[in-house]
């Protein structure tokens, strides 16, 4: 079977017409092979505009629908993941190139952030806060916020959606999602298991969660709309700068999960088998394309000679190929642009003074852009190891002084993840102090990717500052009212303020 019959069969399977995927516009393509999966008629302005008007109208609904009922729907949607894991997991490594084991992954971590919701739909809650006043109370409020737009990127073509879908629904918003223009099948594989789970929901307002196939283009009808509050926007740094100043200039609300260039350090003490494994996960899996993948390792002086010769030999011997028709754990490059990308990164950082240990492509027939895993070997933090290439390469370096290790890794733009490993705990503490990792994720003897949903995912600095998931991400997609009530039968005034009228 080819890949294109395989998605449109499972397409099929998961209740969605594929008549309508020929003689549109726009294409998919499977990174896999490079064959062309489906052509579709992409939204438009216009189109996203009335998108827009219906979810409005869902919201007036929505909104009043009890926590825990919206809860329910989450409920209903986990089951229906449940029951598509195998087909949806396979869709994302067919569109996106992922191991079978990290497409199954990816609807894992949408059936687990469904269960935090679920959980979460009975525990909106807010403070009650002593006043000042005699006879008064003072409380937070959570209310809804209004519909949510959603703009994901392709490497976690579908995870993300369900990140912020699952608390905007329980949160009482409709969401509208656009997804990467380069992972449509997925999105609309994904869209069709929640339609399943609101058919059997029952009474739900219609136009709940939509779903806008297109460009930036389409991201951005959404992203100027004054009926959008709030815009959560997945992927590179240059679409944050675009999209985050026209958020702000309507004075929306936005959550940028933004570009990465997440390093890690190797201390003196660290167990060395075990940081292989955690750097060679970091780095090469996902092939190098997760937002948290590692690009940057500083290996202490004392252990450098012992331990980078390991990490050359491993990437070496690394599996690389089609993930559905062999073993490998390294598959393609999403498409072209990337592999480019990464051979002008390579070539930089040769011209630079690098050392370099891999990064060739590899032939995989018919097709695809499959790479060898990149080692470069570098002597001073200089472009473009400063700047993430969405491709596998890992840049290393030497350090003597710990806090020079810090001050390296926190010499960046970006700030989304990073790790120590060491077994000496004032350098573990040390790391994750304020005087530590700038990121929004530091971890001790663990790699830079592979987050669990029940933590706050996000980063600092030019990765944005959202936080999306678990924890008290909650909030960003509320709004927040303070309430003060007045039971007794005077009026005083806050601040000791005397306004006595006759
Ligand atoms: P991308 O920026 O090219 O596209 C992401 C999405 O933004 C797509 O849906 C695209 O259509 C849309 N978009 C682009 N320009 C836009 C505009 N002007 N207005 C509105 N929408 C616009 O990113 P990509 O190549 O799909 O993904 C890779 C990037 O995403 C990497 O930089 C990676 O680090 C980042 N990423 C970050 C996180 C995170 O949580 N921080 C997660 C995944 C990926």
């Amino acid at each position: 079977m080819t890949l294109t019959t395989e998605t449109a069969t499972i397409l099929t399977g998961l209740g969605v017409d594929t008549n309508r995927f020929t003689g549109g516009t726009m294409e998919s393509f499977t990174p896999l092979t490079g064959e062309r999966l489906a052509e579709l008629t992409p939204d438009t302005a216009a189109t996203t505009q009335e998108a827009i008007a219906r979810a409005k109208a869902a919201f007036t609904a929505w909104r009043l629908v009890p926590a825990p009922r919206r809860g329910e729907l989450v409920r209903l949607w986990a089951e229906e993941l449940r029951a598509a894991k195998a087909d949806l997991g396979r869709l994302v490594s067919i569109e996106a190139g992922k191991i079978p084991s990290e497409g199954l992954g990816e609807v894992q971590e949408m059936i687990d952030i469904c269960d935090f919701a679920v959980g979460l739909s009975r525990q909106i809650y807010g403070l009650t806060i002593a006043t000042e006043r005699p006879g008064h109370r003072m409380m937070e409020t959570w209310h809804p916020l209004g519909p949510v737009g959603i703009i994901s990127a392709f490497n976690f073509p579908v995870a993300v959606w369900s990140w912020n879908t699952a608390l905007a629904l329980v949160c009482g918003n409709p969401v509208l999602w656009k997804p990467s223009e380069k992972t449509p099948l997925t999105a609309i594989a994904a869209q069709a298991v929640l339609d399943r789970a609101l058919a059997r929901f029952g009474d739900a307002p219609a136009h709940l969660a939509q779903l806008l196939i297109g460009g930036p283009e389409v991201g951005e009808a959404l992203v100027v709309s004054p009926d959008v509050p709030l815009i959560s926007a997945t992927g590179s740094t240059r679409m944050g700068r675009i999209v985050g100043p026209k958020v702000a200039a309507r004075f929306g609300r936005s959550i940028l999960e933004l570009g990465g260039n997440n390093a890690g350090i190797v201390c003196p003490s660290a167990d060395l088998d075990m940081t292989l494994r955690a750097v060679a996960f970091g780095a090469m899996g996902t092939a190098g394309q997760r937002c948290t993948s590692l690009r940057r390792l500083f290996v202490h002086d004392s252990i450098y000679d012992a331990f980078v010769p390991r990490l050359v030999k491993a990437y070496a011997s690394v599996r690389v190929g089609n993930p559905l028709e062999s073993d490998a754990l390294v598959g393609p490059l999403i498409d072209r642009a990337a592999f480019e990308g990464m051979q002008a990164a390579l070539n930089a950082a040769a011209t630079m003074g690098g050392k370099l240990h891999g990064g060739e492509r590899v032939e995989v027939p018919p097709g695809g852009y499959y790479v060898r895993p990149a080692i470069v070997e570098m002597t001073e933090q200089v472009a473009p190891m400063t700047e993430e290439t969405f491709a596998p390469i890992l840049y290393v370096q030497r350090y003597s002084d710990f806090e020079q290790a810090i001050a390296l890794q926190n010499g960046v733009a970006a700030g989304l993840s990073s790790s120590v490993f060491t077994r000496d705990l004032q350098e573990a503490e040390l790391f994750l102090s304020a005087a530590g990792s700038d990121c929004g994720i530091a971890n001790v003897n663990i790699g830079t990717s592979g987050a669990e949903i029940g933590g706050a995912f996000g980063g600092e600095k030019e990765t944005g500052g959202g936080r999306e998931s678990g924890s008290d991400a909650w909030k960003g997609y509320m709004r927040r009212a303070t309430n003060t009530v007045n039971y007794s039968r005077d009026l005083p005034l806050a601040q000791g303020v005397v306004f006595d009228i006759e």
